[in-house]
């Protein structure tokens, strides 16, 4: 049985250290870590399978899910989905509308502030 943690409280901002961004094996690659606008089903596989990739050479991979878990991040982050972060116990706390927005804004703050 799938059990959700609920989180303490709402973050507002990173609750760990982004310093493994510095070696971020994915950068320049966020069109496979972020879903475009209506993915299909098919392509989402796809773009996961290649992402996943990414992550298994990164060398932030155990800090990356830390902080995507403990953010409750949209996208695919150290290695996981978004859904498997949800089984896990970490859902996103974003709503389903504007979560692309959300998360390129996230994606965009994170990289801005590793630089
Ligand atoms: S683990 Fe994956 S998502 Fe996280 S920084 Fe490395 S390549 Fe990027």
């Amino acid at each position: 049985m799938l059990e959700i943690m609920e989180p303490v409280e709402t973050p507002t901002g990173p609750v760990s250290s982004t310093e493994w961004m510095d070696v971020a094996a994915c950068a320049g690659h966020s069109d496979l870590f972020f879903a475009p606008f209506a993915e299909r089903p098919e392509a989402r596989v796809r773009r996961e399978a290649a992402a996943r990739v990414i992550c298994q050479g990164c060398v932030g991979l155990s800090a990356c899910r830390a902080y995507a878990r403990g953010n409750r991040e949209l996208g695919f982050w150290g290695g996981e989905s978004e859904s498997e972060r949800a089984e896990a116990g970490f859902p996103p706390t974003t709503p389903i509308i504007g979560r692309k927005r959300v998360a390129e804004q996230r994606a965009r703050d994170a990289m801005a502030n590793a630089s």
